[in-house]
């Protein structure tokens, strides 16, 4: 993987350790990384015994884990809710009146929820959820922009066993119908429009075209932002208002076994099939609650923000339930970091005083090209702890955030995926950083690198790996077992997290990027089979191969070799058209940035596209083993 190597030299050019600062140190939850992470692996269940007992539980577990290779089980016979964690158990105590949520909209609107009032949102949807007649186990589509609202929904389902599947509100109508008819959801969520850059978007058109051909939804559930409210055909389409106005404030709880599912989150495989990740109730909530409480160091007079949207996986675990778990105040933001000036997430860091600041390299890059004088113009003084996740972070991006925010926050660069649950591999704020490295494994978890045989990497470049089970893994692949028994299968053993990645001489992991058919594109996570499907639906194409390609600022971006059907012309309209087709059917995050048109592409003798050799023509590479290209 040529492509890999030249990341890696660059990566490694940067020498420089950053050591903690002594006051955070002295402060934190954690002090001495080696000696907490030598008694962590010694006797990992007693470690994620004790942490699990900080959180209340209806009744105790019998077993701490049940590992029957590759099924793990997590605190056996244990009953719980994680809903109870994130809102009632901070309700019988001082943070009732706690803020939890300062929600800014794209247009400056302000929405602060406390814990009651968050709580009292929350079980009034999960009233209104009744009335629809759903019970544990059914499934609800959220397809939401970054509003509250979302929040409140997801936490309604969980505080009744139903499981929530999220979607990120630009995805296009095909890719929702895929996630809808996989989940076989009752019910969708939805609001009439999003804002992106000043510009609304209309979303429940969206979903009228996705649900066209889903038979098991049975109501529509509207946030309406707009005045000019959108039109609703009743009964099957509900008001958001409406649907909660009459509903009491209160509602019991369900009790739920520990393994019961808390919710799917569809990601990028190297298949076309998008992949219903399954997460549950009792292992998640213990492993990102303790991630989000060592990782960010959070204390209660933390202002935490995190940019993710909850459409994503680092929505899901760190801005809804890790720190609602930890009892935080979450600051979430709709909207771009550039609009409406490059000012837009300093100036919120300025206003809230915002100590923890959870962000992207995508984003760090975007914001870099407009300047520090942007950061420079606002008081980022009390900024304590710094995070980027989502993708490698380049040394001169991690640099030139730690220098507009003072030279003295650290970063943690937290490697994780949707898959895993919670961070796995990230930086302390009591451990030495390297630039451009997620340091070492989290309390408990036992990640490492090894080469395709499974034997372990000392020093240099192989596949990173998790060793053990952790709480908060993914229990299967919706409707899918095969599917998650292929992450353990690829190493015997092991889980295979798909990535390359470097162990330095300290035991620091450089993470390199995807070893199979995945690209990265600001942080999003696609699979080139996806976009190839979606080309080659077009009715001008025989045959499509995507791969990714480094892009300055969102890390990769998307390009398709497009073999055309005969008698068809290359045109800029047909190019256009393309493109089209793909924002159409997958979303804006997938459409190819560059598109060549050729006249076969290289395929294995077996028949399976070469991505890699057309990887390496485009970056002027080696392409390294051939003999298995059939000409
Ligand atoms: P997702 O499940 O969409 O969050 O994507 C997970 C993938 O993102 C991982 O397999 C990595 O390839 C990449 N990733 C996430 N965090 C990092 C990080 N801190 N450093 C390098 N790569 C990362």
């Amino acid at each position: 993987m040529p492509e890999e190597h030249e990341i890696l030299e660059t990566l490694l050019h940067v020498k420089q350790v950053y050591p903690p600062p002594p006051q955070l140190v002295e402060q934190a939850y954690i002090k001495n990384y080696e000696e907490a992470y030598r008694e962590s692996i010694a006797d990992p269940e007693r470690f994620w015994d004790g942490i699990a007992r900080e959180l209340e539980w209806f009744s105790p577990w019998t077993k701490v884990l049940e590992w029957n290779y590759p099924w793990a089980k997590w605190f056996v016979g244990a009953t719980c809710n994680i809903v109870h964690n994130c809102l009632d158990r901070h309700l019988n105590s001082w943070r009732k009146n706690k803020v939890a949520v300062i929600w800014v909209g794209e247009d400056g609107q302000e929405r602060i929820l406390t814990y009651g009032e968050l709580a009292r949102q929350v079980n009034k949807c999960a009233n209104a959820l009744k009335t629809l007649g759903l019970q544990q186990g059914d499934r609800v589509t959220i397809y939401l922009p970054k509003i509250p609202e979302q929040i409140v929904a997801m936490l309604a389902c969980a505080r009744l066993g139903i499981v929530h599947s999220v979607v990120y509100s630009g995805f296009s109508a095909p890719a929702l119908e895929a996630r809808i008819r996989d989940a076989e959801a009752r019910v969708i969520i939805t609001a009439d429009v999003g804002y992106d850059r000043g510009k609304t978007i209309a979303l429940k058109p969206v979903v009228d075209e996705a649900i066209a051909k889903c038979p098991t939804i049975e109501r529509v559930v509207v946030v309406r932002r707009e005045a000019s409210a959108t039109p609703l055909k009743t009964p099957r389409e509900i008001d958001w208002n409406e649907w909660l106005h009459d509903q009491s404030t209160k509602c019991d709880l369900v009790p739920l076994d520990a393994e019961t599912p808390l919710y799917i989150l569809y990601t990028s495989g190297t298949t076309g099939k998008p992949k219903g990740v399954v997460h549950v109730h009792g292992g998640y909530m213990v492993g990102t609650y303790i991630t989000t409480k060592y990782v960010f160091d959070l204390k209660d007079e933390d202002v935490y923000f995190c940019v993710a949207d909850p459409g994503w996986v680092t929505g899901h675990s760190y801005i809804v339930y890790g720190p609602l778990l930890n009892g935080a105040t979450i600051l979430t933001a709709e909207g771009k970091p550039d609009y409406p000036n490059p000012g837009r997430w300093w100036s919120l860091i300025e206003r809230y005083g915002v100590s923890i600041f959870y962000t992207t390299p995508t984003a760090i890059r975007l914001l870099m090209k407009y300047g520090e004088e942007w950061p420079a113009r606002y008081d980022l003084s009390s900024l304590k702890i710094l995070g980027s996740v989502g993708e490698p972070i380049n040394p001169e991006a991690w640099q030139w955030f730690y220098r507009v925010t003072g030279s003295s926050k650290p970063i943690m660069d937290t490697w994780w995926q949707t898959e895993t649950g919670m961070i796995l591999v990230t930086p302390l704020p009591c451990t030495p950083l390297k630039p451009g490295s997620a340091g070492r494994p989290f309390l408990g978890i036992e990640a490492d690198v090894m080469d395709r045989d499974g034997h372990i990497v000392e020093h240099g470049g192989g596949f990173a790996v998790i060793k053990t089970p952790w709480p908060a893994m993914m229990r299967t692949i919706y409707k899918d077992p095969d599917r998650y028994l292929q992450y353990w299968n690829t190493i015997p053993g092991v889980y295979t997290t798909g990535d390359v990645c470097h162990k330095d001489e300290d035991g620091y992991l450089w993470f390199m990027g995807r070893a199979d058919d995945v690209v990265k594109v600001a942080g999003n996570r696609i699979g080139t089979a996806e976009v190839e499907s979606a080309l080659v639906e077009h009715e001008a194409v025989v045959e499509a191969a995507v791969i990714g390609k480094p892009h300055k600022t969102a890390g990769e971006m998307i390009k398709a070799f497009v073999v055309l059907k005969q008698g068809v012309a290359e045109s800029p309209d047909l190019i256009q058209s393309l493109k089209d087709h793909v924002l159409n059917t997958l979303g804006k995050i997938a459409v190819p940035q560059e598109i060549e048109i050729v006249s076969s592409l290289p395929k294995t003798r077996s028949g399976k596209i070469m991505r890699r050799l057309l990887k390496a023509r485009e970056l002027g590479q080696d392409p390294g083993d051939i003999s298995t290209l059939e000409e």
